[in-house]
């Protein structure tokens, strides 16, 4: 009986001993075959850059639109190629990003009860640059856009504005910075004449080619309503919650618009004369019509804002002379606008969230 088991065990050991040595060949001709089938996943491997790598590339300009490799406009599922495959480079080229982002979500939840503090709103938007600039780190923006706040004696406002805006503009994937134009001293406000220096401030840092006109109180409910430029001037703000979610009237073009450089340029920006409340957007519509374009607006649905509840500030009484104003647009524009800009910056403050330029632009 003994001697069985001596003999059953002898054969076990052997048994184990042959089957260990042809897992171990099995797996080296395994190993062998998967290296030879694929040698340039393992260099594809390398050209995968970190996070920051790509980022870096694209400040500094080094990314470019559109794709070319051997088969044309081919894209891979990471959003981002090489030039050439077989070349092993370091540098990446950015695809474009898509006519509509994919990281949109529709309709949003609006409400200017809950408390917000900047701090917070830094917080949130870990990726933000001085100056509240912001690019998409895996593909390049369709536009450059400026978005110029007339401002002042408003944080309240710009808290809740910077809260709900930076998010969706980000998830809009635009290329964007923030610019809060600040009217210094006490006389009385010129909301157009801040735009203007708005205009002029943000081209002095950077080649933007879109600008966003927007009130400080004023925040959209569907981030679908991009914050972009069309082929026309166009009018983001048109369902507000103030009117009833509708245009008040036809020709409305007050709240958040939109211009490209060469829109702006075309009707000599905005009038620098119209002191007090009311009259300017319509002075600027009359100008967009006198030079033959049209306003191209979001559906209802998709145009919904909010505006915040205000009492109408000191120093920004309604113009009396803003009817007899817009009734002369087609005279005063061609020497009343950017071309004939006048300011003076008291002072730059860089944020995380926002660039504020405090500006004197004399008074009535
Ligand atoms: N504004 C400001 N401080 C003022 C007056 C106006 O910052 O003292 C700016 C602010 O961006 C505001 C915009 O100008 O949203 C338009 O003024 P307002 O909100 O009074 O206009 P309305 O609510 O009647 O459209
Ligand atoms: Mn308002």
């Amino acid at each position: 009986m003994r001697e069985l088991l001596q003999l059953n065990l002898g054969f076990f050991t052997k048994s184990c001993l042959v089957l260990g040595f042809l897992c171990g060949i099995h797996l080296i001709v395994a190993l062998f075959f998967y290296l030879s089938e694929s040698p340039l996943k393992f260099m594809s491997y390398r050209q995968i850059l970190p996070f920051s790598d790509i980022f870096n590339s694209q400040t500094h300009k080094t990314a470019v639109f559109g794709i070319q490799n051997g088969t044309g406009t081919e894209v891979d599922e990471k959003k981002w190629i090489y030039t050439n495959r077989s070349d092993v480079k370091d540098d990446v080229v950015l695809e474009s990003c898509p006519e509509t982002s994919p990281l949109l979500v529709g309709p949003l939840r609006v409400e200017f009860s809950d408390p917000v503090n900047l701090d917070m709103v830094r917080k949130n938007n870990p990726q933000l640059l001085m100056g509240g600039r912001y690019k998409p780190s895996d593909c390049v923006a369709l536009q450059k856009v400026a978005i110029i706040i007339p401002f002042r004696n408003r944080g309240e406002h710009l808290k809740y504005w910077l809260y709900y805006l930076h998010p969706i503009l980000q998830r809009q994937q635009l290329d964007y910075g923030i610019y809060v134009i600040q009217q210094d001293g006490e006389d009385t406000f010129n909301r157009a004449k801040l735009l203007n220096v708005g205009y002029a401030e943000a081209l002095k840092e950077y080649d933007y080619d879109c600008f966003i006109f927007s009130d400080v109180d004023i925040v959209p409910m569907d981030d679908r309503n991009t914050y972009k430029c069309s082929s026309q001037p166009r009018h983001l703000s048109v369902s507000m919650d103030k009117f009833g979610f509708r245009l008040p009237y036809k020709q409305y073009f007050g709240g958040v618009s939109a211009m490209s450089k060469e829109q702006f340029q075309k009707i000599n920006g905005f009038p620098n004369n119209y002191w007090g409340w009311g009259g300017e957007d319509d002075d600027i519509f009359n100008r967009l019509v006198f030079r033959g374009m049209k306003i191209s607006r979001p559906s209802g649905d998709i145009g919904k804002c909010r505006m915040i509840r205000h009492s109408r500030d000191k120093k920004n009484e309604p113009n009396p002379q803003r009817f007899k104003r817009i009734n002369h647009t087609r005279q005063t524009m061609n020497t009343d606008g950017i071309k004939s800009l006048i300011y003076k910056v008291i002072d730059i403050e860089k944020d995380q969230l926002y660039s504020k330029i405090t500006v004197d632009i004399g008074k009535p």
